[in-house]
């Protein structure tokens, strides 16, 4: 169950004969004992399909068996798309369709019609891409041999979709307090977002928490900052014998309350609200950024939809760089243009260039105590930037190609985790394209899933992606909003 299962499924049909129908399951078996090797999950293949009865049952079990995370098909002979018909409507796991074969190379002086009748994928995914183009099912296609890195890179990009996809479709998520007062953009429909991503979303008055943070005990409370003094370089203040090392123990009284919460109820993801921080003495900062290190997903200001997006990306590659991430302010120097990002506290230590340090300084907003928080800049690399924004009629995700890259010049004087980057295409046409596509402020920044994940996510989960790259420019980009409008309003009407 850990790294979860990918079914095999083989299309074929009786017609062939038993000796053939041998040859298909154990070529078919080969395909998938080389995908096993090589694909971080389970690849398991299943017999090989001669009847529709046979094709629903494995695609109603695959939909209902936990651990599933999606199937893959491929006809390695030709499988009369009729016989799919059932199964692939029934079919609720995220499909990979698989175009390959057996072979490389064409023995082409040995080539018989026994040759021909046994490898003739050519034909039989083209059967099997119309029943799937005209019940129009959500998929992604990948063609090619499986002995080719490029085909198993598109198929480990789609299974770590999928792995986000499941744990999305299953996540229920905890916001302490409402919405940030007047604030649109974190606002969303709860109701179209646990139908369309599986999350179930729901509140809970922040005095519930600080009910679980006053009853953590001192000793527990001990081994943490002992933990925090291991692992991070600590301001002297709040080292033990420091003047505000109190302020330290409460934050980690925070971290085990708000762990403990979390633990009891199954959440996965939460989001706070500085201005609804009850019998809070301190906005959580450390302990929101060492949880989201730990993979929950989180976002400020009560938006739960960014928590949605960190928890999944998070999911997708356990223990990578991801985090919540805000567009904070901009260097416009010409051709050093830079985006620089952070939130008040909460920034993710995974995706930290060094070790990161804890240190406490005075917050204007929120009114409580000074709070503690982890400092630091984030690696330089490529990385992505994702968002989710809620149009009423549906939801739109945006994501833009990024480079984190060094700050320009060291930062003494900003006491927040951050992060440097600079946007493809440029700042200028990435900003265009975001206000034009309506993106949000808060976003998660991931350097350990692109783009390609994304796409694949946004398939499964049937929404809008609109990506800015390297090759986005703010016409085309403006155009392809107005068209998936349409397309968007439509494919509702077809079902999807
Ligand atoms: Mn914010």
């Amino acid at each position: 169950m850990s790294d979860g299962e990918v079914w095999f499924l083989t299309g074929s049909q009786g017609l062939y004969g038993p000796e053939t129908l041998e040859q298909v399951a154990s070529q078919s078996r080969e395909i998938a004992a080389q995908l096993d090797a090589t694909i971080d999950a389970d690849v398991v293949w299943q017999p090989v399909l001669t009847t529709a009865e046979q094709i629903l049952d494995v695609c109603r079990r695959a939909s209902s068996t936990p651990g599933v995370l999606g199937v893959i098909t491929w006809m390695h002979t030709f499988s009369p798309a009729k016989m799919w018909i059932a199964g692939l409507d029934t079919l609720r796991a995220p499909l990979l369709h698989l175009h390959t074969q057996h072979n490389v190379e064409l023995p082409w002086s040995e080539i018989d019609m026994d040759f021909m009748n046994l490898n003739q994928a050519a034909h039989g995914d083209r059967e099997f891409g119309f029943i799937e183009s005209r019940l129009g099912v959500p998929r992604k296609t990948v063609a090619g041999h499986v002995s080719n890195p490029a085909v198993i890179k598109k198929i480990a990009t789609w299974v770590r979709a999928a792995r986000g996809y499941d744990a999305m479709r299953t996540l229920k998520l905890a916001r302490f307090g409402d919405n940030m007062r007047d604030v649109a953009v974190t606002e969303g429909d709860k109701v179209e977002a646990q139908l369309r991503f599986g999350v179930s979303v729901n509140t809970y008055g922040v005095n519930d928490l600080v009910a679980v943070v006053d009853q953590i005990g001192d000793e527990e409370i001990d081994k943490l900052v002992k933990e925090y003094a291991d692992t991070y370089e600590i301001s002297p203040e709040l080292a033990v014998g420091g003047d505000r090392h109190d302020s330290l123990r409460y934050g980690a009284r925070i971290e085990l309350g708000l762990r403990q919460f979390l633990t009891e109820g199954g959440f996965k993801a939460f989001t706070s609200n500085f201005e609804d921080l009850g019998g809070l003495r301190q906005l959580p900062g450390l302990a929101v950024q060492r949880l989201m290190a730990d993979g929950y997903g989180f976002g400020g200001e009560g938006d739960w939809k960014t928590s949605v997006l960190v928890h999944t990306l998070k999911a997708m590659v356990p223990g990578g760089a991801t985090s919540f991430m805000e567009d904070y302010t901009y260097d416009l120097t010409p051709g050093n243009e830079v985006i620089l990002g952070a939130h008040m506290l909460e920034v993710c230590p995974s995706i930290a260039a060094g070790t990161p340090r804890l240190e406490i300084h005075p917050l204007g907003i929120g009114g409580r105590e000074d709070p503690v928080r982890l400092v630091f800049d984030a690696a330089p690399g490529p990385a992505v930037v994702l968002g989710l924004a809620d149009l009423g009629e549906r939801f739109r995700l945006v994501a833009n190609e990024i480079e984190v890259v060094p700050p320009t010049a060291p930062l003494p004087k900003l006491p927040v985790a951050r992060a440097v980057w600079k946007p493809a295409p440029s700042l200028e046409t990435s900003a265009e394209c975001w206000l034009t596509a309506g993106g949000p402020h808060h976003t998660v920044l991931s350097s350990s899933v692109g783009a390609e994940e994304l796409a694949d996510l946004a398939e499964m989960a049937g929404t809008e992606l609109l990506v800015i790259d390297a090759a986005t420019t703010t016409r085309s980009f403006t155009k392809e909003v107005r068209w998936n409008q349409a397309y968007h309003r439509l494919a509702r009407g077809f079902g999807r």
